[in-house]
Parts: C-alpha cells; sequence; structure tokens
C-alpha cells in the first residue's frame, strides 16, 4: 500500500493544522505513538481516536489511547508480535505493551440495511455475517469497513470523534466534535433515536460521560432516552457488567448514580438495590452513598478498588432484608446469612452479570463481617490473616459510618491493627471476659431463671 495515496473520506474533515490545537506528541503514551508510527511507515493510515484526543484536549490525562486505522485487523495483526484479535460483534486487535493495551480497529462504515435478524436467531447464525441488526435495530454485528469519514460518523458521540495524526501532526474533525468540546456538550452523532436503536447501551455512555466531564447533554440526545431507555432490557448481562464497571469504577461513581437516577436509568442496573433503598432504611441509601463516595475517593488517590467491594455494599442492604424476611423460618444462623446473600447475588444477576471471581469475593467479605464480630482469641486471628480482611474491615467501618449500630467494632479492630502483640492480647482479653458472661445469663434465661 502506498503510504502517499490520499485516504478516500480526508476530503470531508474539518483539518486543524499542527499549529491551531493544543495537542503535542509528549501527551501520548510512547506506546500508542509506537502503533501509530508502525502502521505508517508499513503503509497505512493510523490515528489517535476517541478519549485520547477528547481527554488531551481538555486538558485531562487520557484513561488509553485508542487507535483507528485502515489496515484490517488481520493486517495490524501481522505487525505486531504482541497483537491478538478479539470480539465477534465487533471485531478489534488489542496490542499489549506489559499491562498497557493499545486498542486498534478499523475504520468502519455504517450498514443499516443488510442482514435483518429475526428476534431469538441462534448465536451460530449470526456467526458468519459480516454485519447484522435485529428487528429492532439493534447492531449485532459490526465487520463492515469503510473509510474514515464513515467510522467517524459511526462513532457515538461528536466529542469522541476526533482524530489526531502524527502525518503533519493534523486533527480532523469530521462533525463538530470541537465546537461541542468548547461547548461542553455530549452530542450524539446522527439521530438520536436510530442511534440507541443501533446499541442501547449509547445511553449509558451519554451519561457517563457527562458525569465524567461535567457537560450538559445536548437537548436532542437526551430528549429520547426517557421514552428508549426499555432497549436496554435487551442488551446482554455480560455486557451490562462491563458498562457498569465503567460507570462505577472511573472515579465519578456518585455523580454517575445520581444522573441514572435522574434518567431513571438505574433500574436497568442496580435495580435489586434501589428497591432495597425504597423500602425505607435510612442506613440502605447512606450505605451505597458512601460506597460510592469511597470509590471515587480511593481512585482519586491512585487506590485500587474492586467490584467485590462494590457489590458487596450495593447489596448489602437486600442481603439485610433477605435476613430479616428468614427470620421465622427456623434456620440456623450461619445457614439464613448463606442463602440471604445467594439470593442477593442472584437478584443482582438478573440485571448484570458478575464474573465468579467478584462474587466469591463479595460473598467472602460479607461473611467476615459475621467473623469480625466474633471476640475469641482464635477467630479473632483467623479473620485478621484472612486475605480478605483489609477489605471487610473498610467494609465495617462503612457500615458503622453509614449508622449501623456495631458497638465501636470498627475502632476496636482499628486499634488492634495499629497495637503490638501486647496491645493486641490485651485488646482480645478485654472483650473476651463480657462474652463469657452473657453466655451464663443467656442460659439461665433460657432455663426460665429470672434475675
Ligand atoms: P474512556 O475515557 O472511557 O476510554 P472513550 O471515549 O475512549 O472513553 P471507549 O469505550 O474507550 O471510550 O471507546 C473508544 C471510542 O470508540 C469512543 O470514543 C467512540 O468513538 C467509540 N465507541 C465506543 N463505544 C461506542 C458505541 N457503543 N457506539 C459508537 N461508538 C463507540
Ligand atoms: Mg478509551
Amino acid at each position: 500500500m502506498n503510504s502517499d495515496l490520499e485516504l478516500p473520506g480526508l476530503e470531508k474533515a474539518n483539518v486543524i493544522s499542527r499549529d491551531s490545537h493544543t495537542i503535542s506528541r509528549k501527551q501520548i503514551a510512547p506506546n500508542a505513538l509506537k502503533v501509530l508510527y508502525r502502521l505508517s511507515d508499513a503503509g497505512f493510515h493510523a490515528y489517535i481516536v476517541g478519549g485520547g484526543v477528547r481527554d488531551i484536549l481538555l486538558g485531562n490525562q487520557p484513561k488509553d489511547f485508542d487507535v483507528a486505522t485502515n489496515a484490517t485487523p488481520e493486517e495490524v495483526k501481522k505487525l505486531f508480535k504482541n497483537a491478538r484479535i478479539i470480539g465477534r460483534r465487533f471485531k478489534i486487535v488489542h496490542i499489549r505493551f506489559g499491562r498497557e493495551i493499545i486498542e486498534v480497529t478499523t475504520f468502519r462504515a455504517n450498514h443499516m440495511p443488510q442482514n435483518e435478524i429475526a428476534d431469538h436467531t441462534p448465536r451460530r447464525q449470526i456467526r458468519g455475517l459480516d454485519s447484522a441488526h435485529s428487528k429492532s435495530g439493534m447492531i449485532l454485528r459490526d465487520n463492515v469497513y469503510g473509510n474514515i469519514d464513515e467510522d467517524a460518523m459511526r462513532r457515538d458521540f461528536t466529542i469522541n470523534a476526533l482524530y489526531y495524526t502524527t502525518r503533519n501532526f493534523e486533527l480532523l474533525d469530521f462533525c463538530g466534535g470541537l465546537d461541542d468540546l468548547q461547548n461542553r456538550q455530549i452530542r450524539i452523532i446522527g439521530d438520536p433515536i436510530e442511534r440507541y436503536k443501533e446499541d442501547p447501551v449509547r445511553m449509558l455512555r451519554a451519561i457517563r460521560f457527562s458525569a465524567k466531564l461535567g457537560f450538559e447533554i445536548e437537548e436532542k440526545t437526551r430528549q429520547p432516552i426517557n421514552e428508549y431507555s426499555y432497549l436496554l432490557d435487551s442488551v446482554s448481562a455480560a455486557r451490562l457488567f462491563d458498562e457498569t464497571l465503567k460507570l462505577m469504577i472511573g472515579g465519578f461513581a456518585q455523580r454517575t448514580f445520581a444522573l441514572l437516577s435522574e434518567f431513571q436509568l438505574g433500574s436497568y442496573l442496580f435495580a435489586p438495590t434501589l428497591e432495597a433503598i425504597e423500602q425505607g432504611d435510612p442506613v440502605a441509601a447512606k450505605l451505597v452513598s458512601l460506597a460510592l463516595r469511597n470509590t471515587d475517593e480511593r481512585l482519586a488517590s491512585g487506590k485500587s478498588v474492586t467490584p467485590a467491594f462494590l457489590f458487596a455494599a450495593l447489596l448489602w442492604p437486600l442481603l439485610k432484608l433477605n435476613l430479616a424476611q428468614s427470620k421465622n423460618q427456623g434456620l440456623h444462623p450461619q445457614q439464613a446469612f448463606q442463602q440471604a446473600a445467594q439470593s442477593a447475588l442472584m437478584e443482582q444477576l438478573d440485571y448484570t452479570a458478575i464474573p465468579k471471581r467478584f462474587t466469591v469475593a463479595s460473598r467472602e467479605i460479607w461473611e467476615l463481617q459475621n467473623r469480625l464480630q466474633r471476640r475469641n482469641k482464635r477467630p479473632i486471628e483467623s479473620a485478621f490473616n484472612h486475605p480478605r480482611f483489609r477489605a471487610a474491615y473498610d467494609f465495617l467501618l462503612l457500615r458503622e459510618e453509614a449508622g449501623e449500630e456495631l458497638g465501636g467494632l470498627g475502632q476496636w479492630w482499628t486499634d488492634f491493627q495499629n497495637g503490638d502483640t501486647k496491645l493486641r492480647s490485651e485488646l482480645i482479653a478485654a472483650v473476651s471476659k463480657p462474652r463469657k458472661r452473657r453466655r451464663r445469663r443467656n442460659k439461665r434465661k433460657a432455663s426460665g431463671v429470672s434475675e
């Protein structure tokens, strides 16, 4: 391929030359540049697009860099030994550099009229097609390649459709993205209803970017969301999980959750949590809001967060409700607790998938809540040495801060962790005694002896 050949579609772009925009190579991850240069040296056209360009122009640090090119996934793969083609609905190439992944997509065109698939068509029949959409207009396959201008028009929002190239260091704008960045607006490209029908997740993405960037959602983009939110019902639980993670661990969970409520989209992801909150337990709403705040704060200070902790918090109010409901069933407390935990998770799985490693960890955080209350040497030490102790302790503090009355348990564990061996033994001794006394009292009560 000859790199001097003009790229078809380029003539449709508003080209901003090197000295008229603020992007410099220094702001782009070296590995992303490496990908651009290698593609370009091989005669292809390659651009940084999406969040990378948008965030640099806004003066923010991009989360990652996505590359768009006229090379096919197979051609990209040939150029990089660390490349892997992933995805079926939407084939992309992941190029791995240690922990960093650069995502490379081939320019695509919108292709609505082809291959309408009847509802409930088996997946294997869709598999062989390059492009397909459902009766309602939802895109099921999107692997028809196109020109760069078409690629721009099939992206979601104008601010996400800006392209930067190291060839002449130009910035390309095909649909008014720069104006919208200037006016701080999220504007969908094309007809909003059609675009939401193609992919209902775009409604969630509008919320996500609005929360992340502090941008308004432009009127025509916002207006159909209420009427068409039901389309989210047809999105797979696995994809909704991916999107939920982006919404909740993108650093703006609190604002996102509030916007999801404002647009009445929360019930497509968190119905069990919202219903539990609506039951009127004031601690429930507080706990969820504190968990979101905590997540945002941790991310802001560079700490890690795990979806397991987040789901443990989101579903804790439901677990407690379940537990209260099983009170009169005569179950052993541990069995009742396990059942309550299990059904809380099952209810959530109707909305979003949750990979097993996370549900296992959420459950451990919950189970440790009980164990942290036991106050004898052995159980204290075994809880303390549990790999999930730290998360469980953080969760305990969150519960107390939300207003659960736990008799100073959080402070006790804080002291315990900070103490040396001697102090720890003293702390254990101090709590072990009353426990024995209480037992005796209970025994007397049980045998009908009054005090
Ligand atoms: P982030 O900062 O979260 O990475 P981003 O804009 O880069 O934001 P990605 O999910 O990484 O978002 O997607 C990269 C780009 O791919 C987007 O900017 C957009 O141009 C396009 N895109 C992603 N998802 C969709 C979608 N559902 N419909 C249309 N275009 C999409
Ligand atoms: Mg991105």
